[in-house]
C-alpha cells in the first residue's frame, strides 16, 4: 500500500478563518490605519488642509467600521481561545489552516491508502491535521483492516517518518518504508552529519567518520522516549574536531528501539 495525504480546500475562505497570528497581523493593521485616519482628522480640524465636510464624514465612517471590526475580533478572540488547535473558522467549523506547497490553505488533510498493484483506494479518511507525522500507524491499520491482507508492507514519504508510528506498525506487525527526513542541524552547521555515524549492533558502539569507536555511556529519558547515548575518548586530541563538534566529545543518542 501507499499512504498519502491531500489538502482539500474547504468552503470556508482564508478571511474567515481565524489563527492567533492572522489576529494580532489584522489588529496591528486597524490600529495603524485609525491611527493614520485619526491625524488626518486632527490636520483637518487645525486648518492645515483644505477639506469637504464628505471627507470628515468618510474618514468618521472608516474609524467606525474599523472599531466594529475590532469589536468582532475580540468576540472572536474568546472563541478562538476556547477552540481546539486554537483557531476559528466560521463557515466550516472543522476546516484548519494549514500549508501546501508553501502556501496556506483553509481545509482538510485527505489521508489515503492505495494498493499499489491495482491503484484502488483501499482507505481513506478525513482529517484536519495539517500534518501527516502522526497519521502512519491509523491508516496503515485500517487498510490493513479493510484489505484483509496479514502481511501488510507501506510505503508513504518522509513527511510520515516519526519514530512513534513505525513503532507501532512494527508492533502491528506492519512493515514500513520511508526515507528519513535530512534534518541534521550538525550537517547545517557544515560539520559531519549523524548519517556519518554507523551503529554496529553486535557491539553496541557507533563507527565515525574517522573510525574511531563510540562506546555506551549512559542513558537517559528525553521527551518520553529512552535514549542511549554514545561518545568516544579520541575526540579531544582528534584534529579535525572543529567539523565534528564544537563540545569536548561528539555524543550520538539513539532511540531504543532504533
Ligand atoms: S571528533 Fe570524535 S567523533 Fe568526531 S570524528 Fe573525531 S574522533 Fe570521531
Amino acid at each position: 500500500m501507499a499512504i498519502d495525504g491531500s489538502k482539500f480546500k474547504a468552503v470556508n475562505n482564508r478571511d474567515r478563518n481565524f489563527t492567533l497570528a492572522k489576529m494580532k497581523r489584522r489588529a496591528e493593521e486597524i490600529d495603524k490605519s485609525i491611527e493614520r485616519y485619526l491625524r488626518q482628522l486632527d490636520a483637518m480640524d487645525q486648518g492645515s488642509a483644505v477639506v469637504t465636510e464628505a471627507q470628515t464624514t468618510r474618514l468618521k465612517e472608516k474609524i467606525a467600521s474599523l472599531t466594529e471590526e475590532v469589536q468582532q475580533l475580540q468576540s472572536i478572540e474568546i472563541q478562538r481561545t476556547e477552540a481546539p488547535e486554537q483557531q476559528v473558522s466560521l463557515t466550516d467549523p472543522d476546516a484548519r489552516s494549514m500549508t501546501t506547497r508553501g502556501t496556506g490553505v483553509v481545509g482538510y488533510n485527505v489521508q489515503t491508502a492505495v494498493d499499489s498493484r491495482h491503484h484502488l483506494i483501499i482507505a481513506h479518511e478525513v482529517t484536519n491535521v495539517g500534518s501527516d507525522r502522526r497519521q502512519l500507524s491509523r491508516m496503515a491499520k485500517q487498510a490493513r483492516n479493510a484489505s484483509g491482507v496479514s502481511d501488510l508492507h507501506v510505503v508513504a514519504d518522509r513527511g510520515y517518518f516519526t519514530g512513534e508510528e513505525i513503532l507501532a506498525c512494527h508492533e502491528a506487525g506492519i512493515t514500513t518504508y520511508l526515507p528519513k527526513p535530512k534534518t541534521s542541524p550538525s550537517q547545517a552547521k557544515g560539520m559531519f552529519p549523524r548519517e556519518a555515524f554507523r551503529y554496529v549492533p553486535e557491539r553496541n558502539e557507533y563507527r565515525c567518520p574517522a573510525r574511531e569507536r563510540l562506546v555506551w555511556g549512559f542513558k537517559n529519558v528525553e521527551k518520553g522516549q529512552t535514549l542511549h547515548c554514545y561518545w568516544s575518548s579520541a575526540c579531544p586530541s582528534f584534529l579535525m574536531k572543529s567539523q565534528c563538534t564544537t563540545g569536548i566529545n561528539r555524543r550520538i543518542k539513539r532511540w531504543e528501539h532504533v
